[in-house]
């Protein structure tokens, strides 16, 4: 028998979700809760890496997931000359292997939709518009009251709420989160055919400047800038800011189009690991909010789907939920999302320098990690 019977996981993105769904198909009860009104319908692109394909497809999800996207094995580098040379191809590492693509693209919501479907379908109660107003663990279990004002025991609590998890602040961890001083803009637009995989282009007028096909005329790009500070913009302001960053850009860029402000996102690279157990008691935080990197390798999605099938898998297995699962989780994870977490602000403190890096070399290091499965 499982050592929990009843879970709460708090946040059903990418961790949350998966977690629910790993979970509910061992037979446990599993109250998936998010803060958001309603699924997520809106949001960019997402690359996945095949290390994040290889839980994906464990947990029931990639057979649905692949029509809905774009997989592909190599990795462009461009100049960013008037040309748009291309300099180099690399294959990529099939981090999964090798029955799944090193690399693949997807729209945000369509993960999220099909994770939350699975979720649903194992037996997992989802719930939208519902928080927690407090978490009070005691020897044997967990009592949790809701922002719905009921109050329920669970054996575990899973706070799997993101970057800014108030799970994490409830259990009296105090995590700082810095900038790493690289703001990004991604655009969901139209593919045109010379897109058939990621290219970068590093160094030169921005820091980055990629996309991702996410299907046969889908793609996201993206533009990663030094923070300009320009205020609170319209839509169509946001839009000439899209169009003024990318028009230096060459190659396949002459052919993308940027006409929607609606599907423009910005944000910022931001940064945290939570280097010590994830753990107080019987309430654990994984995913974004005990590790955020910058998603110069694209890992943060697949380090978050491990974090959930390796805990869910623990919690499943062992007979009770003592130290020695708790260490056991901290040993699984943490050395290997600090190496994830490091070599990606590697990435960063490259650009920012101005430094051609081992850009290959660090590519490898990872790859040979994350292909070991977790
Ligand atoms: C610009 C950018 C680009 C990225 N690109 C990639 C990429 O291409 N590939 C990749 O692998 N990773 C990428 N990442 C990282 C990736 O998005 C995250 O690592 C991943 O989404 C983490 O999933 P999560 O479930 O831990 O957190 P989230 O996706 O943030 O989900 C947290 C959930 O918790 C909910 N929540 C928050 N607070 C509460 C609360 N108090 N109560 C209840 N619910 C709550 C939220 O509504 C949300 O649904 C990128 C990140 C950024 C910033």
């Amino acid at each position: 028998m499982p050592a929990v019977r009843k879970v709460l996981v708090v946040g059903a993105g990418i961790a949350g979700a998966a977690a629910a769904i790993r979970l509910a198909t061992g037979g446990v009860a599993v109250d998936l809760i998010d803060a958001l009104p309603e699924a997520g319908a809106t949001g960019s692109g997402i690359t996945l890496q095949g290390n994040a394909l290889r839980v994906l497809r464990e947990l029931g999800v990639w057979d649905r997931l692949r029509p809905r996207g774009h997989g592909f094995d190599s990795l462009g580098i461009r100049a960013p000359d008037a040309y748009g040379t291309l300099l180099a191809e690399m294959t990529d590492f099939r981090t999964g292997g090798a029955d799944l693509p090193a690399t693949f693209g997807t729209y945000r919501p369509v993960l999220a939709q099909l994770l939350l479907e699975r979720a649903a379908r194992v037996g997992a109660r989802v719930r939208f518009g519902t928080s927690f107003t407090a978490i009070r663990p005691d020897g044997d279990g967990v009592e949790v009251t809701l922002t719905d004002h009921r109050t329920a025991r669970y054996d575990v609590v899973i706070g799997a709420d993101g970057v800014r998890s108030a799970v994490r602040r409830e259990i009296g961890i105090d995590l700082v989160t810095r900038d790493v001083g690289i703001d990004i803009w991604r655009v969901v637009t139209a593919r045109p055919a010379s897109v058939h995989r990621t290219e970068l282009i590093l160094g030169g007028p921005l820091h980055i400047a990629g996309y991702c096909p996410t299907g046969p005329e889908s793609m996201y790009v993206y533009l990663a800038e030094t923070p300009q500070h320009r205020g609170p913009l319209s839509p169509a302001e946001s839009l000439a800011v899209v169009r003024s960053l990318a028009a230096p850009l060459h190659g396949p860029w002459d052919e993308i189009e940027f006409d929607d402000p609606a599907r423009i996102h910005f944000t910022r690279f931001q940064t945290h690991l939570l280097d010590g157990p994830w753990n107080r008691g019987r309430v654990v935080v994984i995913g974004d909010a005990a590790h955020a990197a910058p998603p110069t390798l694209a890992q943060g999605a697949a380090m978050s789907l491990e974090d959930a099938a390796v805990l869910g898998d623990l919690l499943l297995t062992a007979p009770v939920v003592d130290d020695a699962l708790w260490t056991e989780f901290t040993a699984r994870r943490l050395a290997r999302v600090r190496t994830v977490v490091g070599a990606s602000l590697q990435m960063c403190q490259w650009l920012l320098d101005g430094v051609r890096g081992d850009v290959p070399g660090l590519h490898a290091e990872v790859a040979a990690l994350v292909s070991q499965p977790a």
